[in-house]
């Protein structure tokens, strides 16, 4: 087997532990003579495992109980579209604080369905920051923000507080990359492929007391209250998205659940944000106060070398570690299922490019 080290934003790495469960029951799911992908997502058997899946979410997150969780399609992008359907429902406005380049596509999408007010951005400095923010026009009907901005490589280090006011989170790169207070939250959501599973499933957790206002003409698959009602399955869910990302579920917890996890991930991301920070030919693109413990971004300041790096680095077996088109450079992901030898290896590896090319 010939596993080598994936930087990909996302699609990204799954612990190997998790494909190895996979593989092993890929043809027979438990003695059930079919595979997960086989099953009808209406029998007992499949109701288990997004059972499963469910409640062990719960735990990791602790999430309370007047919380729902929806395991739904369509990525992040559709819930650009499904937040403003179902929530700006009493002024049709809503503020939106744009960190980056996701947050503004959600920011447009929701300009379609009412008043959108921008009130804070950092594009003044190509999103190297997330800006502070504590004050909320008091008629919005909810305040989104991006937790992780998985393309410019930041992290809010606070969580707005938006009184009554609901906080929305597209939190796709940065959930179960440590503990977060659900509670704070009015909706979280979530694409799988970053930092929980593969593509094609989208977790969405949810107030109750948000669910059965959407607005009318809002097609059902997007309709918050009737996926709830009808547990994910409305229509055929994702089903072996959402058994894969239970089983990263189970490894979380087995390994120590979120509270480890953030030990680790902190481990991971300082040793290369330490390497950068003391790097004569490579340097760090944000700031330092809102660094993502998930997406490091950085550069050496020549986009040749840049480039040369990216294909060195790649056939020494350290993939996907080109930046974003909108930043260059590079960017190195390390999801929980990265390894710290991964990160271990690869500023070995960047230190000897230094040695040669500074
Ligand atoms: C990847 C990503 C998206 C887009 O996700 P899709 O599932 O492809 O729609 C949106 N927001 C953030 C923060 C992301 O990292």
């Amino acid at each position: 087997m010939n596993r080598i080290f994936n930087f990909s934003a996302g699609p990204s790495m799954l612990p190997l532990s998790v494909l190895e469960k996979a593989a092993s029951e890929m043809t027979d799911f438990e003695g059930s003579g079919m595979s997960v992908m086989e099953m009808s997502h209406r029998t007992p058997v499949y109701q288990g495992i997004i059972d499963e899946a469910e409640s062990n979410l719960r735990k990791l997150m602790n999430i309370p109980d007047n919380y729902k969780v929806l395991f739904l399609q369509g990525g992040a992008t559709q819930q650009f579209s499904a937040v403003p359907l179902n929530l700006m429902n009493k002024n049709r406005k809503a503020d939106y604080i744009v960190s980056g380049q996701f947050s503004k596509k959600a920011a447009d999408e929701a300009a379609k369905y009412g008043e959108v007010n921008v009130i804070a951005s950092s594009k003044d400095r190509n999103f190297a920051y997330v800006p502070t923010v504590n004050e909320f026009s008091p008629d919005a009907d909810y305040v989104h923000i991006c937790y992780n901005n998985t393309i410019f490589g930041t992290v809010y280090n606070y969580i707005p507080d938006t009184g009554d006011i609901p906080l929305v989170a597209d939190m796709s790169s940065g959930i179960l990359s440590r503990p977060i207070d659900v509670s704070k939250f009015g909706l979280i959501y979530a694409g799988a492929q970053k930092n929980m599973g593969p593509s094609g499933l989208t977790v969405v957790i949810v107030r109750e007391d948000l669910l059965g206002n959407a607005r009318e003409g809002t097609p059902v698959m997007l309709d918050y209250k009737v996926q709830a009602d009808n547990g994910s399955m409305y229509n055929t869910p994702p089903c072996y998205s959402i058994y894969v990302a239970g089983l990263v579920f189970k490894w979380l917890l087995e390994t120590g659940g979120l509270e480890a996890r953030e030990k680790i991930n902190i481990e991971k991301a300082n040793l290369l944000y330490d390497f950068l920070d003391e790097s004569k030919l490579f340097s760090a693109t944000a700031d330092k106060e809102f660094r993502s413990l998930m997406n490091v971004c950085f550069v050496t300041g020549d986009a040749e070398k840049d480039k040369e790096f990216c294909s060195l680095a790649s056939k020494a077996g350290f993939v996907n570690l080109k930046g974003h088109r909108s930043v260059g450079g590079m960017r190195a992901s390390i999801y929980n299922a990265m390894p710290i030898e991964g990160v271990e290896k690869l500023v070995e590896f960047m230190r000897n490019y230094e040695k040669e090319n500074a």
